[in-house]
């Protein structure tokens, strides 16, 4: 049983971390200012409303637990809202993960994980995107997380702080036990939103753009269920206590669907009708997002279970089902 101390654990991935390390029989500490979280998706371990910019409050943490590691999920996500505010996602995303970092260090907490993104690529220049792709991200969000990857490469140089960064693709899906799912105010991802418009919620999903270079024309994203996400943050905990240096792995199912094959596919698993409206592209999308994550499955011997879209869609409806009820 180790000390684990997860940051951002009452958001979307947080929350659903909490539930598998405490699974797993570990002691967990979760750190959340409930900016965007939920209190009540934490459900179990310590919790301790805060935020990572508070130094006095990291430093009391730290003396008070000896973590054997720290999982960095409070972070700003949305792209849109970073190009709008850019001073937001830069103070946030880095500074207050530089502050996080640094008490880690002078408390001598040596294990990191970091949530990291495919935005740290940009416009791909060739599909699948592996883990040496060329990192040019085309907004804040991105770069606020590429930024951090550097920050955690001098980090490790300077004072040994071993981490590694997972660069997302799609997380998708919900708890399978039906506890937890994705609440984000306002929803801005495709799946939720396209439940959203079976269950009634919304009248309709709009698809943002029909004329990108893809067979349908929709873009196509790598989907990853939540807890193969999960998954791999417990085996990139794994590969730091064995004592591996830092690594930055790609996550994703390595398969593209198209925001149309999205919406049928959710059409099929809840039998309910979809009215869909074609808008005009959303800026800053790249038509084509496919994870290579040959090297997570390697190094790692991640192996993801529920790889299916039907299956990630499923568990999104139960979840949504139960949000209505
Ligand atoms: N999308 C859409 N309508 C929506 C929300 C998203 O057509 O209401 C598209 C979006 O343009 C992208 C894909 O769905 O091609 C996935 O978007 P999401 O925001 O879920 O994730 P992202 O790929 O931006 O991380």
């Amino acid at each position: 049983m180790k000390k684990i101390l997860v940051v951002g654990g009452a958001g979307y991935i947080g929350s659903h971390m909490v539930k598998m390390l405490l699974r797993q029989g570990h002691h967990v500490v979760t750190l959340d200012n409930l900016s965007t979280g939920h209190r009540d998706a934490v459900l179990g371990g310590e919790f301790i409303e805060g935020d990572i910019a508070d130094r006095e409050l990291l430093d009391e943490l730290f003396n008070q637990h000896r973590f054997d590691g720290v999982m960095h999920f409070a972070s700003f996500i949305q792209v849109g809202e970073s190009v709008r505010e850019p001073a937001m996602y830069y103070r946030n995303n880095v500074a207050n993960t530089i502050t996080l970092l640094d008490e880690m260090v002078k408390a001598n907490i040596g294990h990191f994980i970091f949530s990291s993104t495919a935005a740290i690529f940009g416009e791909p220049v060739g599909i699948p995107i592996d883990e040496q792709h060329p990192r040019q991200p085309i907004n804040p969000y991105g770069r606020s997380k590429w930024m951090i990857e550097q920050v955690l490469e001098d980090f490790q140089r300077a004072y040994g702080l071993r981490s590694v960064s997972l660069r997302y693709f799609n997380a998708a899906g919900a708890d399978p036990e039906g506890e937890l799912g994705e609440r984000h105010e306002p929803e801005t991802h495709l799946i939720p939103l396209v439940l959203q418009a079976a269950s009634g919620r919304r009248p309709d999903i709009t698809v943002f753009g029909r004329d990108y270079d893809t067979p349908d024309g929709t873009c196509i994203r790598d989907y990853i269920h939540i807890v193969d996400l999960c998954q791999a943050h417990l085996l990139a905990l794994k590969y730091l206590w064995d004592g591996a240096p830092s690594a930055q792995f790609n996550l994703g199912n390595g398969e593209g669907f198209s925001v149309q094959q999205v919406i049928d596919t959710a059409r099929k698993v809840t039998g309910r009708n979809i009215t869909v409206v074609d808008g005009p592209r959303r800026d800053g999308d790249p038509a084509r997002l496919v994870a290579d994550s040959h090297q997570a499955r390697q190094v790692l011997g991640w192996q993801p279970e529920y790889a299916s879209l039907d299956t990630i869609i499923e568990h999104a409806w139960q979840w949504e089902q139960k949000s209505l009820s």
